[in-house]
């Protein structure tokens, strides 16, 4: 029987969503707890979003707050905390109080396996907890270790231990190249990433064998599993499988993702929001904010409640001046640049034309 839990975040974005969809479909007998850790502060499609995926699931999906009392506002309740203090990508109180710490209480010291949605065209690592019960697993890309497990198993004190693992323990096919690459050392002109790389690429299943026998020797989580299906999943998931696997399964993909038009000096364009999170989020751009501004306008309106006593969401610009006509135009035309120049896709998505987007901010929030 199992000792470990194994827990989804959903974050309210695209990628979680789908991550759970597809690990329902894929590893139907893994038992996961799903959690969304709630701010309060999201766009109405987020809550849409869980709501669907809840009936597709057929789970619950665990609520964690950050603040227990029902007529306090997490969020709210940090802000009054910090002195109104607003949260910036540089002190990001924000992701640490209302979506870090509720869930490390949520797991406790019980061993954890994480499963966590970057795609296999993301260039990021995500949220990798401190605490040596919880490990994480990225199931939508070729590797789907964290990087501390492979700094230890490619660590060039472990060659050894490596290949009596390999030589002992059933592999899909033993090469001469694979064990040539498993006994390489590493050096300035054979980094660990390119190891890692050309090891997926000879086998990958026969690097997670390899990678879940080490860890029996370890504290992590997966020491204590004598079998974990996912060694065995050579997928690489990437944007538009995500898009493809919510609009399938009838889930949908949030309405805020989708392009409307608008016009600017005789010029015709569309926006969009990239991204989930909290609608005053301080990583959105500002076509996203202008988004906001003329999308859901009741929304903006309470995002510059928040700005008082010099604080601001952006760091050079009140969103009272942000909204002045001659500014939404300026931005716009920026948009429609940019957006010339990145128009490789027809994608109806903003996230490919600001594909840098998303591989900016907080992994915990934009998922
Ligand atoms: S979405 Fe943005 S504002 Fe909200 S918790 Fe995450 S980083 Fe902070």
């Amino acid at each position: 029987m199992s000792q470990i839990r194994h827990v989804l975040g959903i974050s309210g974005g695209k990628d979680s969503a789908a991550l759970a969809i597809y690990m329902k479909q894929r590893y139907p007998t893994l038992d996961i707890d799903y959690y969304t850790c709630d701010t309060g502060k999201e766009l109405d499609e987020t809550y849409r979003l869980i709501d669907n995926l809840e009936v597709y699931l057929g789970k619950k999906i665990k609520e964690l707050k950050a603040v227990q009392h029902p007529d306090e506002n997490s969020f709210d309740f940090h802000l009054k905390l910090k002195g109104g203090y607003l949260p910036s990508s540089i002190i990001r109180w924000c992701t640490q109080k209302l979506k870090l710490e509720p869930f490390e209480q949520y797991v406790g010291t019980d061993p954890v396996v994480s499963y966590v949605g970057i795609r296999g065209d993301e260039n990021r690592e995500g949220y990798i907890s401190k605490k040596s019960n919880i490990q994480s697993i990225f199931p939508f890309r070729k590797n789907i270790w964290s990087e501390d497990v492979i700094r230890k198993v490619l660590n060039i004190a472990n060659i050894e231990r490596l290949m009596d693992l390999y030589v002992s323990i059933d592999l899909e096919k033993k090469s001469q190249r694979f064990e040539e690459l498993l006994m390489s050392p590493l050096e300035r002109s054979f980094t660990m990433e390119q190891k890692l790389h050309l090891l997926l690429d000879s086998n990958v299943k026969d690097f997670n064998r390899l990678v879940f026998a080490f860890l029996k020797g370890t504290n992590y989580p997966l020491a204590h599993e004598q079998y974990f299906p996912l060694v065995e999943n050579d997928e690489v998931l990437v944007r538009k499988d995500i898009f493809r696997i919510l609009e399938e399964s009838g889930v949908g993909v949030p309405a805020y993702y989708k392009l409307i038009d608008f016009e600017v000096n005789n010029q015709k364009g569309q926006y969009a929001r990239s991204r989930s999170g909290c609608y005053f989020c301080f990583f959105q751009q500002r076509i996203e904010w202008v988004w906001l501004y003329e999308q859901h306008p009741e929304m903006f309106y309470k995002a510059m409640e928040y700005e008082k006593e010099g604080y601001t969401w952006g760091q050079n610009e009140s969103l009272e001046d942000l909204i002045k006509p001659e500014r939404i135009a300026q931005i716009k035309l920026e948009h429609l640049k940019k957006a010339s120049g990145k128009q490789r896709t027809a994608s109806p998505f903003l996230t490919d034309i600001l594909d840098d987007a998303e591989e900016i901010g907080c992994a915990a929030c934009f998922i």
